[in-house]
């Protein structure tokens, strides 16, 4: 490993390898520093799902974003296919956001109006959504239907961009950061556990473990983990034409391997002390997830009562006060950039993450048409730890 690099990534979850991916084929210098594996952080949990029909993006930049990263896919993952080999069970498909009561019908309803400005979604009645699904339960009331979204394995994704970043030059030392080279209020480097490295710039892509570079910066950098759990089943029949959401009954979603998989637990699931509890009990399933989950799909699919259990999964992922990533510089500092608190939208935006920060440092700006100020670290100068409560309640997948 040399001990100095243009750039230095600190994190390699699905954001941290992308913005090393994408500074890697610009011919960056890139140390990628990892304290534990390539994706043994919350991207190796997650479903996968790239929709922009959720109630996790909102009106003006953040669904800008949204729909950029959605594009990005598009393209990057056969250019990352064809360089590693790795097939990411990537699968475009429409999904129907569905309403089983007045309440979703309304929500819903309300989101699409300003969705359908940008993205080609038509609110659709229960016998529609029957006809395109048969085995779905006669309880829902109708859907949004969204023309085009997709889904894909992200802990395949998270090591096919590690693998890509590593083809075009990266260096990826297994380490763990434990402090930084400063001076003058200017970062030069990285302290780890093997040793210093020198750098221009430093990324931090630590999810939810970013927050001690806060404390090293004497700026808040503040994420913290909230627990998701989902399940893994197998039933008899084909599987699911369109990818399933619902606002109170989370995601379903028929995966390129033959899994359904279904959940996920949020905000609306624990109480406070559980929601923000140790790592530990973040990655430990629970029954009381599984019993809910289960039932939740059941209400939406009535067969899969006679489903079968394979797996069930327990994570926790990088909460912001306000749901949206903290991208960019932090203010009163030179050569530190910030690429976390992606929530429950980590994958969805991880790519475009990599892009926007790799352009930042490279040409100096963020090459998007759209307003950044709403991802910027400054927007939180202010803030205390209570802002994170309201914002962990507010997370339904
Ligand atoms: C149940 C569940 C379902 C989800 N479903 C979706 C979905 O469908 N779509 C979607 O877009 N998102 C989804 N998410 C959210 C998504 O998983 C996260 O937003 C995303 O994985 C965050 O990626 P990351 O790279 O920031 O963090 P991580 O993947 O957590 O990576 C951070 C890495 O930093 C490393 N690290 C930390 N500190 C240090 C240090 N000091 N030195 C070196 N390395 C360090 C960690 O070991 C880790 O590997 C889901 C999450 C959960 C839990």
């Amino acid at each position: 490993m040399n001990q100095t690099a243009d750039v230095i990534v600190v994190g390699a979850g699905v954001v941290g390898c992308s913005v090393a991916y994408y500074l890697a084929s610009s011919g960056a210098k890139v140390a990628l520093v990892e304290r534990e594996a390539i994706g043994s952080g919350a991207s190796a949990h997650a479903t996968g799902s790239l929709s922009i029909l959720g109630a996790e993006f909102s009106p003006g930049a953040s669904f800008e974003l949204a729909l950029a990263g959605y594009r990005q896919f598009i393209d990057l993952v056969p250019s990352l296919e064809s360089e590693t080999g790795a097939n990411l069970l990537y699968q475009r498909r429409a999904s129907l956001r569905l309403a089983l009561d007045e309440d979703e019908v309304v929500l819903i309803k309300a989101m699409m109006e300003w969705q359908q400005q940008s993205a080609r979604i038509r609110w659709i009645d229960g016998d529609e959504v029957r006809r395109i699904e048969p085995r779905l339960s006669p309880d829902i009331r109708g859907a949004a239907n969204e023309d085009e979204s997709a889904q894909l394995d992200s802990y395949r994704l998270n090591l096919a961009l590690a693998q890509g970043a590593e083809r075009h030059g990266a260096e990826i030392a297994l380490r763990e950061v434990v402090g930084l080279l400063t001076h003058n209020n200017r970062v030069n480097g990285v302290q780890t556990t093997g040793g210093d490295i020198s750098a221009d710039m430093v990324v931090v892509a630590t999810g939810e473990w970013s927050s001690v570079f806060g404390d090293w910066l004497g700026f808040p950098v503040p994420v913290r983990p909230l627990k998701g759990e989902r399940l893994m089943l197998r039933y008899d029949g084909p599987p699911l034409p369109v990818l399933i959401s619902s606002p109170m009954r989370g995601h379903m979603i028929s995966r390129l391997d033959g899994l359904l998989s279904v959940g996920s637990t949020g905000g609306r699931d624990y109480d406070q002390t559980a929601m923000f509890a140790t790592r530990e009990s973040h990655v430990r399933p629970t029954e009381a997830a599984k019993l809910e989950l289960l039932q939740r799909a059941i209400d939406v699919f009535p067969a899969l009562q006679d489903a079968e259990l394979v797996q069930q999964l327990a994570g926790s992922r990088p909460l912001s006060p306000d749901r949206l990533p903290i991208l960019g510089p932090v203010p009163g500092w030179d050569g530190i950039m910030l690429a976390t608190g992606h929530t429950t939208k980590g994958i969805h935006l991880g790519p475009i993450t990599g892009r926007i920060i790799s352009n930042w440092i490279l040409q100096g700006q963020p090459d998007v048409d759209f307003d950044m100020n709403p991802f910027l670290p400054d927007r939180f100068a202010d803030m205390t730890q209570a802002d994170f409560q309201l914002s962990g309640q507010r997370v339904e997948e």
